[in-house]
């Protein structure tokens, strides 16, 4: 699978993932310094931040087996996931001219050839 293919996978079919898998992969994407800011329990008001906890899941040992792989193989690994079990549901939008993988799953006009299929 080539990295457009897997870019196309995340970016339109994310919400086919379990929360886990969404949390690693938005905290695969942080810097150091943002992981350790946000990771703390409390911020300097003494609360606990559970918007961000919630849309990063710090501290899930889930999450953080699925973090542990690295980004290349977090994406790789959820990605072959997608089409291995929602071939049902996912979309992938080839061009009928050139066969090139269209920016979105509804996308009409291709960007490499400029071949439409309205
Ligand atoms: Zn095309």
């Amino acid at each position: 699978m080539n990295e457009e293919l897997r870019r196309y996978l995340i970016q339109h079919y994310s919400h086919l993932l379990s929360k886990e898998e969404n949390q690693a992969l938005s905290q695969v994407c942080l810097t150091k310094e943002q992981k350790e800011k946000w990771s703390k329990p409390r911020n300097k008001e003494g609360l606990i931040n559970l918007k961000i906890q919630d849309f990063y899941g710090f501290d899930n040992p889930k999450v953080d087996e699925l973090v542990a792989l690295g980004q290349e193989k977090l994406i790789a690994q959820l990605t072959n996931q997608l089409l291995a079990k929602h071939s049902d549901k996912v979309f992938l939008n080839y061009c009928p001219k050139c066969n090139e993988l269209a920016r979105t799953p509804k996308a009409k006009q291709c960007r490499f050839c400029n071949h439409s299929w309205r």
